[in-house]
């Protein structure tokens, strides 16, 4: 069997393990249930390292290979949850990473576009995501420029840490659209999640949500 093959076995033990993650993060106020769905749906052990399929439900970070992460899975919930989704909106991510965050947005019935400046991870995920059953399209570039080609879009989220609010993501969004954005903050520690609403007049209404800790939003395109 080939390694993708043998990844996307999702047996008794897997459903049961992420039906234990789905209880941990609803008794820690994740309370949508369609974003605990999803995340049911989606097997996680999929998206890591075989090596890793053991502890893939729980709820921690790992590394994906090129330096990257695959998100802590409390994270992917609170951003799916103050994303507002609903079934068939045009969602954009930006850092597609291991697939994961985009795969559980498909779950929940969005049409996802999601963009990944590191070369070898767009191709190795992209393999990945081809196996799975959910509708995500992926590209290769800079998410600071967003997708005009693909604009306007119902939704964007932001899966790395933003050193500001990209002008070119916010001309992309609908009006009534929602971005949400780990954004620097000004001390360099971390990130602010932020939730940006954008009105009528074309201004953003902004919320605050905790502290996270992402992987850098960089500039261009890489190989790794
Ligand atoms: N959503 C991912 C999280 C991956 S970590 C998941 O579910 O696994 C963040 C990702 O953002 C990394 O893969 C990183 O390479 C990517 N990234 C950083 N800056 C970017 C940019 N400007 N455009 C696109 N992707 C970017």
């Amino acid at each position: 069997m080939c390694p993708i093959m043998m990844a996307i076995e999702d047996n008794y033990r897997h459903k049961g393990l992420r039906k234990q993650l789905v209880d941990l993060l609803r008794s820690g106020g994740i309370h949508d249930e369609k974003v605990l769905a999803a995340i049911n749906e989606v097997p996680r052990h999929v998206f890591l390292d075989s090596s890793f399929v053991e502890i893939a439900y729980s709820d921690q970070a790992f590394p994906i290979g090129s330096g990257q992460t695959i998100s802590q899975p409390r994270t992917v919930a609170v951003q799916t949850e103050l994303l507002k989704v609903e079934r068939g909106m045009k969602v954009l991510e930006i850092g597609t990473g291991s697939g994961y965050q985009a795969c559980v947005l498909a779950a929940m019935g969005a049409r996802v576009f999601s963009i990944e400046r590191q070369r070898n991870l767009y191709f190795k995920t992209k393999e990945i995501l081809e196996a799975l059953p959910f509708r995500v399209k992926t590209f290769l570039g800079d998410g600071f420029n967003g997708l005009p080609t693909y604009a306007p879009f119902d939704r964007i989220i932001v899966t790395a840490g933003a050193p500001d609010i990209a002008k070119a993501l916010v001309n992309q969004l609908k009006t009534g659209g929602i971005m949400v954005v780990p954004v620097d903050n000004p001390d360099g520690q971390g990130q602010t999640m932020l939730r940006l609403t954008k009105t009528g007049d074309g201004l953003l209404s902004k919320e605050e949500f905790g502290e996270y800790k992402f992987v850098p939003m960089l500039h261009g395109t890489d190989n790794d």
